[in-house]
């Protein structure tokens, strides 16, 4: 028990650091310093007012220097980062494998973050994340399927090469309405979690875009035309991989 208290209040740290990534990687500001300010009037943070989620809730989501209100997203993503620590403590136990695992999830987070805000996937985290993943699958990352590490050369290589192929062919045929920026994420995904993964991904990944989108039409009018990021939606399915997956596959199997 304890074990999971300490794995969350870690995620918990950690999602205040991928906060500081989600706004400065688009802006391109370094994301080692300065220390962490007000977006809406610049002062310093103080370390007392930066513990994550507590201090939002201690300040009431204002800021202490202007009283701005503070975005809700900050507690929101080290919860969820947290969370999905723990999930993958449960799902995996502790192992090298599982922190692997842990570290992937946080990049999806800010992906996700990013691409709903900017509408790009920055190229520093899915380049660096791609031959990272590579060589992690070689040695610690678990095969969801068998839950033995490593999942090895094999299933990464073809991950890597059928994520990459097939958006760049879905890139090339949707004429722009599929970025690079997906293609490179999709590289990664695929390298650390083999062709399987990326399958998995793209039907779980369009079922749920697929769903939202059609939403958005019906609810805020918005026509087919309007971009919406597929990249939260890539990053869903990817998790969903991780954390579900093989019973998912193998329900639809026994049903056939
Ligand atoms: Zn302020």
């Amino acid at each position: 028990m304890i074990a999971y208290l300490i794995v969350f209040l870690f995620g918990l740290v950690v999602g205040s650091f991928l906060n500081v990534c989600i706004y400065r990687i688009p802006r391109n500001k370094s994301i080692i310093w300065p220390s962490s300010r007000c977006p809406n009037c610049n002062a310093t943070i103080r370390a007392i007012d930066n513990i994550p989620v507590i201090s939002y809730i201690l300040l009431r989501g204002r800021c202490r220097d202007c009283s701005k209100p503070i975005s809700v997203r900050y507690p929101v993503v080290e919860a969820l980062n947290g969370i999905f620590y723990v999930i993958l403590l449960w799902r995996y136990g502790l192992s090298t494998g599982t922190v692997a695992y842990m570290a992937f999830f946080s990049a999806l987070i800010v992906i996700t973050f990013i691409d709903f805000d900017f509408q790009i996937i920055p190229d520093v985290i899915t380049i660096p994340g791609t031959l990272i993943s590579f060589l992690l699958a070689l040695f610690i990352v678990i095969d969801p399927f068998t839950g033995q590490a490593p999942i090895g050369l094999r299933q990464s290589l073809t991950g890597l090469l059928l994520g990459f192929g097939l958006y760049y062919a879905i890139a090339v045929l949707s004429k722009g309405g599929m970025g690079g920026g997906d293609v490179k994420m999709m590289a990664m995904v695929g390298a650390l979690t083999g062709w399987k993964g990326v399958l998995f991904t793209t039907f779980f990944g369009s079922l749920a875009g697929s769903i939202v989108g059609i939403a958005l039409m019906i609810f805020r009018g918005k026509d087919r035309k309007s971009r919406i990021p597929f990249g939260p939606f890539l990053a869903f399915g990817a998790a969903l991989y991780i954390l579900a997956g093989k019973e998912i596959i193998y329900f639809y199997l026994n049903r056939l």
